[in-house]
């Protein structure tokens, strides 16, 4: 069975909640002008601060938070609880690699933040990648496979299904640098056989690429066996790239 495609945007700490409104407004738009395809999940993860202006736009756009904390309520000066989204996204990603390095999220922070989206009913995405040094020193798959052991330990199989992986290499976020094809779905394809031994069904899980991802290179990305979509930084903040890269994605021969 084709599960289908997500195209996620994530926006980082860009736009405004106006901004954010008229992109979405914009997007929908095209949509509802342009054939997709129809098994293709459109995913935005704009700032906390738009989300609310963002949401009810259309049903076209899903909607993801970028972070979360990792309680409930309490004395957390700044953080955002998952009884604060409940009502306002369906995604949360979890444990991307700026969260990693500037904001020295740890595996077990994460792991703790994986496990709570999943107890309030939210799809966690969960960000693992190598950097430039572990690619290097041939340390890619362990170090993707100690991000995937700890991040979703105490998971149970039924819900690691449930859970989107983006697969992001540090060295290809923001700089324009990108795995080929070829070298993302090794990785894909490694990611996918340490799920077997973790999730219900593997197969159904959604392991995105991330990094660098355009319109020139989304469709060849698209096209690999164990790619299941893309989570884009800087080509999501301009209408123009992201839906050029919706459009390749559905029909990847316009490339
Ligand atoms: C990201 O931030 O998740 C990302 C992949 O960024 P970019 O597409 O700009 O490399």
């Amino acid at each position: 069975m084709n599960k289908g495609l997500i195209i996620a945007g994530n926006w980082k700490m860009h736009k405004t909640a106006g901004e954010s409104a008229a992109f979405f407004q914009e997007l929908d738009q095209l949509l509802e002008s342009e054939n997709y395809r129809d098994d293709l999940t459109i995913l935005i993860f704009p700032p906390f601060t738009s989300l609310a202006a963002v949401r009810g736009i259309t049903s076209r756009i899903e909607i993801g938070a970028q972070n979360m904390g990792a309680h409930e309520q309490g004395a957390f000066t700044g953080e955002i609880s998952p009884l604060m989204l409940k009502d306002l996204v369906k995604y949360v990603m979890i444990g991307h690699s700026e969260r990693r390095q500037l904001f020295g999220e740890d595996d077990s922070l994460i792991n703790q933040k994986i496990r709570l989206t999943l107890s309030h009913g939210f799809t966690p995405m969960l960000c693992v990648g190598e950097t430039l040094d572990e690619r290097e020193r041939g340390r890619t798959l362990d170090r993707i496979a100690s991000q995937l052991d700890l991040g979703l330990a105490g998971v149970t199989p039924e819900k690691v299904q449930d859970v989107v992986i983006a697969y992001e290499p540090v060295w290809a976020i923001g700089t324009g640098k990108t795995a080929s094809p070829e070298e993302a779905q090794e990785v894909h394809a490694a990611i996918r056989d340490i799920l077997k031994k973790k999730s219900h069904d593997a197969n159904k899980n959604f392991i995105l690429y991330g990094g660098s991802v355009n319109p020139d290179n989304s469709g060849y990305l698209m096209n690999q066996p164990d790619i299941d979509g893309a989570l884009i930084g800087g080509a999501s903040l301009k209408i123009e790239s992201f839906f050029d890269i919706i459009l390749n994605s559905s029909n990847p021969v316009r490339q």
